[in-house]
């Protein structure tokens, strides 16, 4: 028995039954262990126990597939080579199974078996000496004279390989300071392990005991490899292309097999792939150091058998590399009448927002420069955010992409993934420019007030980084790990709110709100843009098809309930569809439909002439969108007392919303319910305080009759819509109108709607989103808005034909709410010299 380091090794082994692969003395392998006797031997013998002895493992080959040894044993190989294990690693997909790195250390054969099961171990005996590997390199320790000789003669040979070979890879160098640092008694196992040998040629290496024997026995193999390295350089000699002499050396083993073949034809394919991809590298007029990076993977390419897995990694990458547009680009073409022109024609009203844009683009060509803020487009879904950003790049002659951000919550998404993953690709911004195949689009950032954050990082830094005219001309993406200049690109953002938008990321940004349509747009831009586009989506044309103003003012107002015009969009869609199909069936079938001069369908009575277009009345509206689902008209929800109409803000625009009261006996409880947030809360406590205090002053009285709004009272408020969470203090004076109506048993006016903020005082407090409230009002039919005095200056932002529809009551104090939205005013509420701070301020 010898010592390594002072370690015996043992005189009984765990035997390890492989068959795919030999272990010789000196060299690393990898197993896949997945059979019932060897997964046990990982198990009580690796993973039980920290001793070092424990890893000592004897690999022994087997005859038979070891996928049998469940019950008995195969008949080993007579000699192993006892190892000891450096790795292991389990995993339990596809199926149970260890990976198990092994270093061989020597030799030994079997003595006797000592159990079979769980796992075999067996009684060995040593064969080769185990320091050999430990003891720095020294002479020939053989007497021997022929050994010797023999030994010498290896060494020559590997070196006169070693010299056909690129020492920049890296299983070469290892080769280079394996062969200069070990005793050379070791060589021939060492050796054997790394050039190319069958697992036959290994076993005979593994059965050469006698050292001499196995020097002979190796000696063929290397010259083997020589003879077939010269005809291969010969053969590459003969080629034109200087890059075919480097000699491909391959993972695994210095030689694999196919460069033996005269019959290369996998290889040509391949280096003309790799040919054609360095001509588009040096096409591709990158920067410098990306095409050092390109060139540099191109050589490792080059290296690599296709069958491994990293070479389709590589492949990829380097066809993103010399696809993205380093150097094209578009020419900007802008002319600013042909620009006004253009955003007119394609889009109705959004005067405010087209002079800026034109500003915008004005200024940028003045300065041909790009630096400045980034124009964010907010408002609610629908009103054409990503079609005016469509629209800059058309008026500029540039390429257009949108960048969904919605949901983003991972900042790879925008900066990619790092190489290393499996499945690793680029980020969003570069993957954008490859699909645009220019380095100046116009990027539409959509959605960025919905922006995720997770713990895989926040994209809106990564965003930041983009953005920023300081950073973005060397932006980095992780999989591309060179950097790209974007300071071309034309950034755009849209936003639904700036609330959610993470305030470094809108510090870049210049804000453009645009508001929602009135109906009377709405009509114009139905008639002007939706219509027709959508006419010729389905291939209608103006001879089939009409749909006269009047029905669209119906689809707005009963079938629609928005800010903007997607909902229209896609109801005059529906439209076109059954139009269309009426119109195949009255080709294919000689039955047709009658529509009368007025457009009045009389279905399936007498044959229509061709020639006369459908025309959509209400009638047919109905049959083909169905009963009108926002019928409803506000006046007939407002026939009870202690039902009141405030409005509200969400991302999607204004919306109106009904307050609901009721009152039952009890012991004064206030109910909330309608998913409220806390300052909504708070609003309805505020509200009720200021009742109690001044329900003297209004005559309000309780159930019982009694001065006390809630003595013998229990009161709840509703907030209807009770899926959508409301939030924010602009309810109060809703709040204070609905209970009032309760109390006073008064029906509040069918056509007024209300907002605003109020205090303990009785003061009302300006709010927010006053222009899309008031639209909203105007959509539902109101007559009368109440809005905060000081929100006054806000409605001058509102289109002339809203505001003349209109009467605004503009309150400084509850008061005045109340007066205004009870006919005849609200009793009580004339005694102002109660209150002489509230009177000074009216
Ligand atoms: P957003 O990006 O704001 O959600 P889109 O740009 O997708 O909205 O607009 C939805 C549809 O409405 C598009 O077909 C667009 O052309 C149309 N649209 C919106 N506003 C207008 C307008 N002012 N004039 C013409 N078409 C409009």
């Amino acid at each position: 028995m010898s010592s390594l380091d002072g370690i015996k090794m043992p005189g009984r082994l765990p035997l390890l039954l492989t068959h795919e692969r030999v272990l010789l003395p000196g060299s690393t392998v990898r197993f896949n262990v997945d059979t019932p006797r060897n997964m046990h031997l990982i198990k009580h013998r690796l993973l039980k126990g920290t001793s070092l002895k424990s890893t000592f493992i004897g690999v022994i080959p087997n005859t038979r597939d070891p996928a049998n040894d469940a019950d008995d044993l195969p008949t080993l190989h007579k000699i192993g080579t006892a190892g000891i294990a450096v790795q292991v690693v389990g995993s339990n997909w596809p199926k149970p199974h260890y990976t198990l790195l092994i270093t061989g250390l020597c030799r030994f054969s079997v003595s006797s078996l000592l159990t079979e099961r769980p796992f075999v171990l067996a009684e060995v005996e040593q064969l080769d000496k185990l320091e050999q590997y430990t003891t720095p390199a020294q002479g020939v320790s053989a007497e021997d004279g022929e050994l010797q000789e023999l030994s010498q003669k290896f060494y020559q040979t590997a070196l006169q390989l070693l010299g056909m070979l690129d020492m920049s890879v890296p299983v070469v160098a290892k080769f280079r300071r394996l062969l200069d640092s070990l005793p050379k008694e070791t060589l021939p196992d060492v050796v054997a392990s790394m050039i190319r040998t069958s697992n036959k040629e290994k076993l005979q290496v593994l059965d050469a005991v006698i050292l001499e024997e196995r020097f002979r026995k190796t000696l063929p193999m290397l010259t083997r490899q020589i003879e077939g390295l010269k005809l291969l350089q010969q053969t590459r000699r003969m080629m034109p292309d200087p890059e075919k002499k480097v000699l491909p050396v391959h993972k695994g083993g210095v030689f694999p097999g196919r460069h033996f073949n005269l019959n290369e034809e996998d290889d040509e394919d391949d280096s003309d792939d790799t040919a054609s991809l360095e001509r588009k590298a040096h096409a591709a007029n990158m920067p410098d150091a990306a095409l050092r990076v390109c060139l540099k993977e191109l050589k490792r390419l080059k290296k690599m058998p296709q069958s491994m897995p990293e070479y389709a990694l590589t492949r990829n990458y380097l066809d993103l590399m010399v696809e993205l547009p380093w150097s094209k680009s578009t020419k900007d073409c802008l002319d600013i009448h042909a620009a006004r022109t253009l955003l007119d024609n394609d889009h109705y009203a959004m005067d405010k927002l087209k002079r800026r844009v034109l500003e915008y683009l004005a200024v940028r060509q003045l300065k041909a420069s790009l630096k400045g803020p980034i124009l964010c487009f907010v408002g609610p879904p629908g009103v054409g955010k990503t079609s005016v950003g469509r629209s800059i790049a058309k008026t500029l002659g540039r390429e257009f992409h949108r960048i969904a951000l919605g949901g983003v919550c991972d900042q790879s998404d925008i900066r990619g993934h790092r190489r290393t993953y499996v499945g690793s690709m680029p980020g969003r911004i570069i993957n954008g420019l490859k699909t645009v195949g220019v380095n100046n689009p116009v990027f539409l950032l959509d959605e960025v007030d919905k922006l995720g954050k997770s713990l895989q990082g926040d994209p809106a830094a990564a965003l930041l980084e983009v953005l920023d005219p300081e950073q973005n001309h060397s932006f980095t993406d992780h999989y591309l790990n060179v950097a790209f200049d974007l300071s071309q690109v034309l950034f755009i953002a849209t936003a639904n709110t700036t609330a959610t938008i993470p305030p470094a990321l809108l510090d870049r940004m210049e804000v453009l709100q645009v508001p929602g349509y009135t109906q009377e747009e709405k009509v114009e831009i139905s008639l002007r843009h939706l219509i027709p586009n959508q006419m010729e989506q389905h291939g209608l044309s103006p001879k089939q098809l009409h749909i006269p103003p009047d029905t669209t003012k119906d689809i707005i107002n009963r079938y629609t309930r928005e800010a903007g015009v997607r909902s229209l969009e896609r109801k005059i869609g529906a439209i076109c569809r059954a139009v269309a199909v009426k119109i195949a069936e009255v080709q294919t079938d000689s039955k047709t439909k009658e529509v009368t001069g007025e457009g009045h369908t009389q279905q399936g009575e007498k044959a229509a002439p061709p020639a006369m277009p459908i025309v959509i009345d209400h009638g047919a509206l109905k049959d083909i969108l169905g009963a009108p689902p926002f019928d409803m008209e506000v006046s007939e929800r407002l026939t009870l007392p202690g039902v009141a109409l405030g409005l509200a803000w969400t991302p999607l625009g204004g919306e109106i919303m009904f307050v609901e009261a009721s009152q039952t006996e009890g012991e004064g409880q206030l109910t909330l319910t309608g998913q409220l947030g806390d300052v909504m809360k708070e609003s309805a406590h505020l509200s009720i305080s200021w009742l109690r205090a001044n329900a003297k002053r209004y005559r309000l009285t309780n159930m019982v009759g009694g001065p006390d709004p809630l003595e013998g009272t229990d009161i709840h408020l509703h907030f209807p819509a009770g899926a959508v969470t409301k939030d924010g203090p602009s309810a109060g004076v809703t709040i204070v109108t609905c209970l009032a109506s309760l109390f006073s048993g008064r029906l509040v006016r069918s056509d007024v709607a209300m907002t605003g903020e109020i205090t303990l005082r009785g003061l009302v407090l300006p709010v927010g989103g006053i222009k899309d409230k008031v639209l909203a009002a105007h959509r539902a039919g109101v007559k009368r808005v109440i809005v905060p005095k000081r929100n006054e200056k806000d409605l001058e932002e509102l289109p002339a034909n809203v505001r003349d529809n209109l009467d605004f009551v503009a309150a400084a104090n509850l008061d005045q709410v109340l007066n205004a939205a009870f006919d005849g005013g609200f009793p009580g509420t004339g005694r102002m010299h109660e209150h002489p701070q509230l009177s000074s301020k009216l």
